[in-house]
């Protein structure tokens, strides 16, 4: 019997997530089918028990219902827990058990660290946002024993509160919260600049003072344009940042992750990641 799976979101005919499953399930020989689901916001509790009900072994979630999805959880993972999202969840067979996992957080260290052969211990990081996505990755970036994560965010508010939430959950020195006249006065540069604002979704970027990039950093985007840079890579290539990546090889890395925790096999990312920057360029 073939296995189902899904991804829900809202919107979610842009997703590459069945593209990307389906070329992890042939590599790998496994019996799968992944299909993509629109997601009610009015009954997304409902949606996802009907088809863990019909079956269904697992599920990706995306925006907006990640917190959602967290929250149906019977048992969350400490990484879901610490973002306060979940992007996986995977059903028990024949019971009411949802287990549940954030995988952007390991998606992005993959491909920083394992792709790109980033180091982050010791070097000074700025990441832009206090969304979602920046929730998933701050626990794994602190892990890897960077000098210092400054964390700065259009709306303060929403900054403060997650620094400060985080702070308190790990126990950690290493992050702190800049305003942007707080940035502004900060004189030392960056090592690296992780824009996880969506900002780049409708071709703004940040607003950032040029002290940022004195140390030309590596620039990060998380989100990734169809063809060539996004509006944040452009940026700091005019800024001489001294590399740029969008976050294309996250995408695959957090849902190889997820394909892991469902199947017990670890897909080989590179060749999916080829295939699918080629499917984006032809489109
Ligand atoms: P959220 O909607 O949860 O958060 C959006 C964040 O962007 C907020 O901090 C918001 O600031 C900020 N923002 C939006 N527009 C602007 C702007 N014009 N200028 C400055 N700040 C802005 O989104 P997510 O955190 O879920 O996603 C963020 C990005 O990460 C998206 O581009 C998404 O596609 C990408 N992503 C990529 C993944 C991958 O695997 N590569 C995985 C997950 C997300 P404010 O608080 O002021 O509103």
């Amino acid at each position: 019997m073939i296995d189902h799976y899904a991804v829900v979101g809202n919107p979610i005919s842009h997703s590459k997530s069945p593209f990307i499953h389906r070329l992890f399930a042939e590599q790998t020989g496994q019996e799968m089918h992944y299909r993509a689901e629109l997601g009610d916001p009015n009954q997304f509790e409902s949606q996802v028990l009907r088809w863990m009900a019909l079956g269904l072994r697992g599920l990706n979630v995306t925006l907006p219902f990640k917190e959602r999805a967290l929250a149906l959880a019977t048992h969350p993972s400490f990484r879901a827990q610490l973002a306060g999202a979940a992007n996986t969840l995977r059903f028990v067979p024949d019971t009411t058990e949802i287990e549940a996992d954030n995988t952007d957080g390991v998606g992005l260290m993959r491909d920083l660290q394992d792709r790109l052969g980033i180091q982050l211990k010791g070097k000074s990081i700025l990441v832009l946002g206090a969304g979602g996505a920046t929730r998933g990755i701050l626990g794994p970036l602190l892990e890897a024993h960077p000098q210092q994560v400054v964390l700065t965010n259009r709306t303060e508010s929403r900054g403060i509160a997650l620094v400060s939430a985080m702070q308190s959950a790990l126990s950690s020195q290493s992050l702190v919260f800049l305003s942007q006249s707080e940035l502004v006065e900060r004189s030392e540069g960056f090592d690296l600049v992780i824009n996880a604002t969506s900002s780049s979704l409708s071709g703004a970027i940040p607003d950032l003072p040029p002290n940022v990039w004195v140390h030309q950093p590596i620039a990060y985007d998380l989100a990734y344009a169809p063809k060539g840079d996004t509006a944040f890579m452009s940026l700091a290539r005019e800024r001489s940042a001294r590399q740029c990546s969008d976050g294309l090889g996250m995408l695959v890395e957090q849902a190889a992750e997820a394909f892991y925790w469902w199947r017990g096999i670890r897909p080989e990312t590179d060749s999916v990641l080829f295939k699918i920057r080629n499917m984006l360029a032809t489109q």
